[in-house]
């Protein structure tokens, strides 16, 4: 019987998650649901010391947003909680005790003192120190110590870990599903330790038991972790688990824009764009970082562009939704080398994205960003407003800076075109057209652009010399969207307005020349 597609996402919340563990979440997202399978999000949150509020439900929130929610996790349940490593503590100690008893692993009571001295001793040599089997025998350790004195010193409640005791000087080999066959000698892995005497696991333990317990069938991790996968195979076969193993697939790196060196939390600040799915505001330090989503990024977009950073299905095809994504994802595909993270292509993403949002979709985004200035508009005017402005902006917040003049008469304007194009005609025609226009019924597109067309044949002026005028007179700027698009838009009043405000503004400034 094939094995049922089981794939787990199992950060450390040490900090805010980073978008590379975002998509390490969704390439396993997008994996198991290829194969009908389950999503799960385990919390590997056994190194107290490292323990930063609020990065466990910042892991939540960004999940959620990016819609690629768990299966099973400890906010979801499932039938095998619970999914966060400390509230599984017996469970590990139980599964070291029973390597110990089968003689697969030992007690090791060398004081971290002791271990410095022997690796001090080791490098005068010019020789690099490793616990293993080679060394072991010269450590204090439950196979060079008699059973009596081990049992005096757990008694007397010495501190004390429990090491793997890797054996054999053979290779371990595996396939890796993107990186192809990885070899590595026995003799390069150390007896890690696997538990602590106060009863917590190490990452390797709890990772691998884990991954056996809740019948993990795909291993889809950062590349950071494949010179642990040989420990993990180890560790498999000292449990005799070696037919449940899971398949490894170890991801390229995301890169820094330049290519040089891994993205790293603090690159955000540097580089000027998110690193971060959320915005995240340090417990300790209370220094906020950008996220996507505050930045204005749509998930969809957002989650489009992240799946190809570092995988392609081969052809030309850019834009995706999660599901299509769902269908074509493969780990064949997935990139060897670090992928250049390139924030323009996102951003690219995100204007792809706003232009083929549907209006119920967009709007509550754009009513929560007018809350945020004091403008007020109705729910059909904000979408026209968006439809005018989408195909030139790159995010839903700016058309309220870009397109701040549908909202509000321009308090400037584009001098240096207007001193271009201004003539002795220009006042008469501003006019003409004003006058014109006040007086049109029926106030839409064709309507205005026929009388503004007679008007500039009348007076024999060009297009390319009123067109920036009246636009300046309207929005303030020298381009945009169509005009009388814009005009329909504001309506009669307010067209009257702006362009008697820009009349005067004229002749207070240029008196002389008109
Ligand atoms: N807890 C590890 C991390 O923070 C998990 C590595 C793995 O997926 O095995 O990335």
């Amino acid at each position: 019987m094939k094995k049922r597609v089981r794939v787990r996402f199992a950060p450390s919340p040490t900090g805010p998650l980073h978008i590379g563990g975002v998509r390490t979440a969704l390439y396993n997202y997008l994996f198991a649901k290829q194969y009908d399978g389950d999503f799960i999000l385990r919390i590997e949150d056994t190194d107290q010391t490292r323990f930063v509020e609020g990065a466990e439900q910042f892991i939540y929130e960004s999940l959620k947003w990016c819609g690629i929610e768990p299966d099973e996790s400890p906010l979801h349940g499932g039938s095998y909680a619970p999914y966060r490593q400390s509230e599984r503590k017996p469970i590990y100690k139980e599964y070291a005790d029973q390597l110990i008893r089968t003689g697969k692993a030992y007690y090791a009571f060398d004081t971290p003192e002791e271990l410095e001295t022997v690796r001090k001793n080791w490098e005068a040599q010019r020789k690099m120190f490793i616990y293993n089997q080679e060394t072991r025998s010269m450590l204090k350790n439950s196979l060079t110590l008699t059973p009596d004195e081990v049992k005096k010193k757990l008694q007397a409640g010495l501190d004390y870990v429990i090491r793997l005791k890797i054996e054999g000087k053979d290779d371990i080999v595996f396939h890796d599903l993107i990186r192809g066959e990885v070899r590595i000698n026995k003799l390069q892995i150390d007896d890690k330790v696997l538990l602590k005497s106060d009863g917590m696991p190490t990452y390797h333990l709890a990772n691998v038991v884990d991954d056996y317990l809740m019948r993990i069938s795909h291993v889809i991790r950062g590349e950071e972790w494949l010179p642990s996968t040989p420990l993990h195979i180890c560790l498999y076969e000292a449990f005799g688990w070696e037919n449940e193993m899971p398949a490894f697939a170890h991801l390229p790196l995301l890169l820094k824009p330049s290519g040089k060196g891994k993205l790293s939390k603090r690159d955000g600040d540097q580089l000027g764009f998110p690193v971060f799915p959320l915005s995240w505001k340090d417990p300790q330090t209370g220094e906020i970082s950008r996220g996507y989503r505050e930045d204005g990024f749509l998930p969809e977009a957002f989650i489009n562009f992240l799946a190809l950073q570092g995988w392609n299905p081969g052809t030309e095809q850019e834009i995706f939704s999660l599901e299509e994504l769902t269908k074509i994802f493969t780990l064949d595909k997935v990139h060897k080398a670090g992928a250049k993270f390139d924030i323009k292509k996102g951003i690219w993403f995100n204007e792809q994205y706003l232009r083929k949002t549907p209006h119920e979709k967009i709007l509550p985004l754009l009513k929560a960003e007018l809350s945020l200035n004091s403008w007020n508009l109705e729910d059909n005017k904000l979408l026209q407003a968006f439809d005018l402005m989408k195909e030139r902006i790159s995010f839903h917040k700016e058309l309220f800076t870009k397109g701040k003049f549908l909202f509000v008469a321009p308090e400037n304007y584009d001098w240096t075109t207007i001193k271009k194009k201004l003539n002795d005609k220009s006042i008469t025609l501003l006019t003409k057209i004003h006058d014109n226009w006040s007086v049109i019924e029926k106030w839409e597109v064709f309507t205005l652009e026929n009388v503004f067309k007679e008007i500039i044949e009348q007076y024999n002026e060009k297009i390319g010399n009123i067109m920036p005028l009246l636009r300046n007179a309207l929005t303030g700027e020298s381009v945009g969207p169509n005009l009388f698009e814009i005009s329909v838009f504001l309506g009669k009043l307010e067209v009257s307005k702006r362009i008697i405000s820009f009349i005067e503004t004229l002749k207070h400034n240029f008196a002389y020349k008109i």
